[in-house]
């Protein structure tokens, strides 16, 4: 276990594939609190239920309000250190490695820093969607909030909605699809801002493992239990820890 003072810069050297998988811990610092724990979004009264599927089919234009309030939110706030270390690397190495950046987060902080291909299993809380999945619209790009009215589908006439994964819906299968695939050959594996011990993360850092990957996990707080697939554990905030761990890094 280290602390963010003793952090030396990774050593690069031989490594062609790195996966980052982050949550909602790498936006704490651009103003985003985390979803889960003391003062969590999920903690705020009725903020959970209005998140789910069936919110969604019974109270579409309240989920609405409360959705395009978190744009509003995810809007106004700028990538900070963490996001910038992880799009800097990518941008040294675009040439000799793959680095593949998988998040849960929907906020779009590591598109604005600069990552390129960001697998989002969770969505994205920019875009709207139509709520029939058989329609043709494609998912667009909407940053406006939907206060007054549910908006409707210009070809079907469904209500549109956020293009999130609601509580109760799967990751969708693209995404998942992706992610596994990044998995493939991945030699450093680092999970930043997110509990080593839930899913998506321990299922992530256990095919790393098996595909020989070095295991890293930089969190606030320690794991418990301990998950014996990392075999590093860094302890601070992540726009401390990654830009001593990436600078210069390779
Ligand atoms: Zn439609």
């Amino acid at each position: 276990m280290s602390t963010p003072a003793q952090i030396a810069p990774l050593e690069l050297g031989g490594v062609d594939k790195i996966v980052f998988l982050t949550g909602a811990g790498i936006s704490v610092a651009s103003g985003l609190g985390t979803y889960r724990g003391p003062g969590g979004l999920w903690e705020q009264p009725g903020a959970a239920e209005l998140a789910t599927a069936r919110a969604m089919a019974e109270r579409p234009l309240e989920q609405w309000r409360f959705f395009s309030a978190l744009r509003r939110q995810s809007f106004a706030s700028e990538p900070n250190r963490a996001h910038q270390a992880i799009a800097a690397l990518q941008r040294r190495h675009q040439k000799d490695m793959e680095i593949v950046v998988i998040t849960q987060n929907v906020d779009r902080l590591h598109q604005r820093a600069g990552s390129p291909g960001v697998i989002e299993l969770h969505g994205d809380i920019m875009r709207t969607r139509c709520s029939r999945d058989d329609c043709e619209l494609e998912p667009f790009f909407d940053p406006a909030p939907h206060l007054e009215r549910v908006p409707e589908c210009r070809h079907c006439g469904a209500p549109l909605r956020p293009d999130l994964v609601l509580f109760g819906e799967p990751i969708p299968v693209r995404a998942e699809r992706s992610a596994k695939q990044a998995l493939r050959g991945c030699q450093l594996f680092l999970a930043v801002g997110t509990s080593g011990t839930v899913t998506p993360a321990s299922n992530f850092v256990r095919s790393a493992e098996y595909e020989g990957a070095h295991t890293i996990v930089v969190n606030l707080e320690p794991m418990r239990p301990s998950n014996p697939y990392f075999k590093q554990e860094l302890l601070g905030p992540a726009e401390e820890v990654l830009p001593r761990l990436l600078a210069g890094a390779g």
